[in-house]
C-alpha cells in the first residue's frame, strides 16, 4: 500500500521519537545497573524492570516501522488513531483493544 507525504512524515517523526525514547531508557538503566538487585535496592530493581519492559515495547515498535506495519493495531489489525501514538508513540493496539485487554 503506498504511503502519502504525510504518512511518511509522520512515520520518521515517530522513528525519530522512538529512538530518543530507547537512548533515554537504555541510559537509566545503565545507571541503575549497580543498584538494580533486589536484595540491593528494590526500588531501582522494580524501575529498571519498568525500563527495560519499555524497551522492549519501544524495539518493538521500531521493528513495526521497519516492517511496515507501525501504528496497525496487534489484535484488530485497524489503524491506531494518531492522537494516541502521538502519546504513546510504542502502542501496539488501539484504544478498544487496550480496554478489552485490562478487563479481560
Ligand atoms: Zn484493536
Amino acid at each position: 500500500m503506498p504511503r502519502t507525504a504525510t504518512d511518511a512524515a509522520a512515520l520518521s517523526g515517530a522513528q525519530r521519537e522512538l529512538e530518543r525514547q530507547l537512548e533515554e531508557r537504555l541510559a537509566v538503566i545503565q545507571e541503575l545497573a549497580p543498584f538494580a538487585l533486589p536484595s540491593v535496592d528494590p526500588v531501582a530493581y522494580q524501575t529498571a524492570a519498568t525500563h527495560r519492559t519499555a524497551v522492549e515495547q519501544i524495539t518493538a515498535a521500531l521493528n513495526r516501522i521497519a516492517q511496515g506495519t507501525y501504528g496497525l493495531c496487534s489484535g484488530c489489525g485497524r489503524q491506531i488513531t494518531p492522537a494516541r501514538l502521538e502519546v504513546l508513540p510504542h502502542a501496539a493496539t488501539c484504544i478498544e483493544c487496550q480496554s478489552h485487554a485490562e478487563t479481560a
